[in-house]
Parts: C-alpha cells; structure tokens; sequence
C-alpha cells in the first residue's frame, strides 16, 4: 500500500478564507501533504482541480464542499461533500435527504465537527451535528483542528494566546466525539473516521495586534488524514481522484498529528489463519486473529476494542491475539510541549465471528 497525506476540511475566498486556491496550493507545497480536499460553505467551486507543482513536488487540489442550511438557527448540522460533481446545498435543510443524494451520486458525506462548543468571548453558538437519526453517510470528522480551538480559549486573552502559539492547542480528538463515533460503530455501522483542519486563515486585529490566526500552512502541518491507497498518485486527474475518495469511503486510513512528530508510516492490520485485514476491513474468527500495530516513533498506546481500552503499551509496536469478535481500533499518544498529546488515531479493524 502507499501512504498519501491528505489535508481536508478548508476555506478559501470562495466562502469565509481568506487566501485563494493557488495560495492553498503554494502553501500545501511548503509541508508533507499530498493532497488537499477543498470545502467551501454550500458552493462547489467548478473548474479548479488540478496539481499544485513545485519543481518535483506536486499536491493535488480537489473542490469539494460543506454544506448547512443557511436558514437554521443556530446554524447546526455541517456536512462534509466530497466525489459529488453537482451542487447539493439545496439540501441543507434535510440532511437524509443530502446524505441520500451523495450517495446516488457516488458521493462520500463526513459529519463535520459533530461536537463543536460555544464560544461566548467571541459571539460564536454551539454549531454541533443535531440529527443523529440520520444514517448512511460515510463517516465523522472526529477531530477538528479549528473548533478544538473552543474547547481551550475560554476568553480574549486565551484566544490571544493561541493565536501566537496555535500548537499548544491540540490536544486530540474530545472524548464526546469519541464516545459518540464508539456508539455509532457499536450500532453494527461502517462509521470512517477522518481528521479535518477547518482552515480559514483569518484575519484578526485586537488594538493594534494584527495577525492571521492559524495560517493554511499551519494547519497543513498538523491534523491530516492519511490514506492508505493501492499505487501513488499517478498524475491522472480522474484516477487518482477516484483513487483517493476509495480509499477514504472504505476507511483506509488514519487521523495524524503531525507536529508532534510525522505520522507517516503507521500501520494498523489484522492476521488470521487464511486471510488479513487492514483498517476498515472486515476480518473473520477462522481461529484466533492477531492485531498489529506500527507506530513510526515510540508513543503510549492503546487498544480499543468495542469503545473500551483493553491494552496499553509504551513503544512502536502493539501486538494482541484474541478470540472475540469486535471492533478494534488503536488510539497513540506522545508527549509534546508540556503535555501528553493524541497523535495517531485510526480507523477499525472489524472482528466478525466466524459463520
Ligand atoms: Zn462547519
Ligand atoms: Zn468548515
């Protein structure tokens, strides 16, 4: 398999952000990503994707969208649109109806920020996912790299902090969002789990502090989805789009933190007697199975298994073989800037007893 970072969940001046596609596409050339998804507030931007080249690097830059309806107050229930071609914010008003829609379209639907706090100082509602009864959308953005901000600054000064030192801000994906993608599987679901960065590069001015908060570069470098495909990107528009969006459908992939330390090279997969699974596949009990999982540097890990920890090890490697069904997931932590801080979260491997 080849690892392809993936950055998503991001404005441009299209809608709310304040640098434009070939700025998102200069300064995605200055990290590790390799691809950026795109996605403005209920408009899909036509006409727009192509690669982003710097001599040998390139970085391929595809329009999505986010979508909520515009007339709800407070503005709750966002929705990640990937892989659709065709305007859909229509449909904010209905969620089934949108999820039902990207779906006869091929389409790929996340749940955007579905725990996202207040922020009084500030003016900001609690624009979290309301309409749990919805069902088959494609996954959750379980950890956003701009509403966290919320969770921290509880006033201007904090907010003052952050803006400065914006890497003291993550912390990992909160234990809500947690909790909630843990219920949402338990329920028997295929729920894939992505990280977003939510990027807007605002301009803020406070007296006669002028600053961007949290530039796209930033937020390049920090939360990424990182995907797991059959072949590099091979320059062709179409197939690696489609590659790519495959990838994340079937949840091969992994929420990283890449400032910590660079994520890249993690690997999450499942052995048993005749067969092999890897994140977001299914495994069955032919006998027992053997979990495994590779971290690229030392960290503090734990199994998961059904939302419950079962195992933590200190290390690069976690190894169990177990009996049970269940749906199993590894969560990694290192220690950064004062504070042990999530660094890698991936997607299940799902343990199905055997027919
Ligand atoms: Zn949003
Ligand atoms: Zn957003």
């Amino acid at each position: 398999m080849h690892e392809l970072v993936v950055n998503l969940h991001m404005h441009t001046t299209y809608s709310d952000g304040s640098g434009t596609y070939a700025e998102l596409g200069q300064a995605a050339l200055k990290t590790g990503v390799d691809v950026l998804l795109v996605t403005d507030h209920n408009v899909l931007v036509h006409g727009v994707d192509t690669y982003h080249r710097d001599g040998k690097k390139r970085v391929l830059v595809l329009a999505c969208e986010e979508i909520h309806d515009q007339d709800r107050d407070p503005q709750k229930n966002h929705m990640l649109v990937f892989g659709t071609d065709q305007e859909l914010s229509t449909l904010a008003d209905n969620p089934q109806a949108l999820v039902n829609a990207v779906n006869r379209l091929g389409g790929l639907c996340f749940i955007a920020h579905p725990v996202d706090p207040a922020m009084p100082a500030f003016g900001e509602t609690d624009i979290s996912w309301e309409d749990w009864n919805v069902t088959g959308f494609t996954g959750i953005e379980l950890w956003n790299g701009f509403s966290e901000l919320k969770t921290v600054a509880k006033g201007k000064m904090d907010a003052i902090l952050y803006a400065f030192l914006p890497e003291l801000i993550p912390h990992g994906p909160l234990r809500k969002a947690l909790s909630i993608w843990d219920e949402l599987l338990s329920k028997g679901q295929h729920v894939v789990a992505v990280g977003g960065s939510d990027a807007h590069a605002r301009h803020m001015s406070l007296g006669p502090l002028h600053r961007t908060i949290f530039p796209y570069e930033y937020h390049f470098s920090t939360i990424n989805t990182h995907v797991m495909t059959p072949m590099p990107l091979s320059g062709s528009l179409a197939e690696d789009r489609k590659m790519v969006f495959n990838a994340l459908a079937a949840g091969h992939c992994f929420i990283g933190y890449d400032l910590p330390a660079c994520t890249r090279g993690f690997s999450f997969s499942a052995q048993g007697r005749n067969s092999s699974a890897s994140m977001g596949e299914n495994i069955s009990l032919d006998g027992a199975v053997t979990l495994q999982g590779r971290f690229p540097f030392s960290a503090e890990i734990k199994l998961i298994k059904d939302g419950v920890c079962i195992k933590t090890s200190h290390g690069e490697t976690l190894t169990h073989v177990t009996n049970e069904p269940g749906i199993y997931r590894v969560e990694a932590y290192r220690h950064f800037l004062g504070k042990l801080r999530g660094w890698i979260f991936s997607n299940p491997i799902y343990v199905r007893s055997h027919q």
